[in-house]
């Protein structure tokens, strides 16, 4: 003898404790930080770094520039200066004088290159920046609703493994078996309704009438769907 009834019961129990457990799963797994989100905070500190050695750059240059310049002030005052009057030392402070203008010059052109780039990670940060900020709101956003939906799902959770604790008390240990080795090899669903057309409510085939009005009258002998192996029931 076995309780069809109470076992069908209990198999809706467990088919809602499954759906429960496997959201709960789901949601778990999409807490914490996105792919996408570490992705983007990689990027946005890759051309900060850059943008940090640009800077550095730039200050170097700027330093150097000054420096020339400097160099070069007191190099041609000398020249004027009418301090130097031999012919050798005259040429080689000209000569130096022009190296260091050609230097200052090149020193002068890195210093625009240097400020450029400077500007164009400059605005690039700023944008990855933004594009991070509106993907960590959306996902602050989600990741709330995931938590709230994840707490009402253990309530639920607690909830139906009460109910299955009632619902299995009353059922014998030998039907118990039966309906939990019947549920492992079926997906779960060890008992299927007759639906109104007399199809079997997992498989879909049409049920022999025979099985059909065996079912109706013994609901305490098990009939099985012929297609699908599972327990036949009408609800
Ligand atoms: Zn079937």
């Amino acid at each position: 003898m076995i309780d069809i009834r109470a076992l069908y019961n209990l198999q809706k129990i467990d088919v809602d404790w499954d759906k429960v457990r496997r959201r709960l799963l789901q949601i778990q797994k999409s807490l914490g930080e996105s792919a996408e989100i570490k992705a983007k905070r990689t990027a946005a500190e890759a051309v900060q770094a850059q943008l940090h050695n640009w800077q550095n750059q730039q200050r170097t240059l700027e330093l150097e520039t000054q420096t020339l310049k400097t160099r070069i002030q007191e190099t041609d005052d000398l020249l004027m200066s009418g301090k130097v009057n031999n012919h050798k030392e005259l040429e080689a402070l000209q000569a130096n004088l022009e190296a260091l203008r050609r230097q200052h010059t090149q020193v002068e052109e890195q210093t625009v290159e240097a400020f450029v780039k400077t500007e164009e990670l400059g605005k690039e940060l700023e944008a990855q920046k933004k594009e991070l900020g509106q993907l960590l709101t959306t996902w602050q956003s989600a990741q709330k609703k995931l938590i709230t939906e994840g707490k009402q799902l253990k309530t639920q959770f607690i909830r139906l493994k009460q109910s299955r604790q009632e619902v299995a008390d009353a059922i014998d240990k030998r039907s118990m078996d039966q309906y939990e080795q019947l549920r492992k090899r079926k997906s779960g669903v060890a008992i299927a309704p007759i639906r109104s057309d007399n199809t079997c409510g997992a498989c879909n085939m049409q049920a022999p009438s025979g099985i059909i009005q065996a079912s109706q009258q013994n609901q305490t002998a098990p009939h099985y769907c012929p297609f699908c192996g599972r327990i036949l029931i009408r609800e």
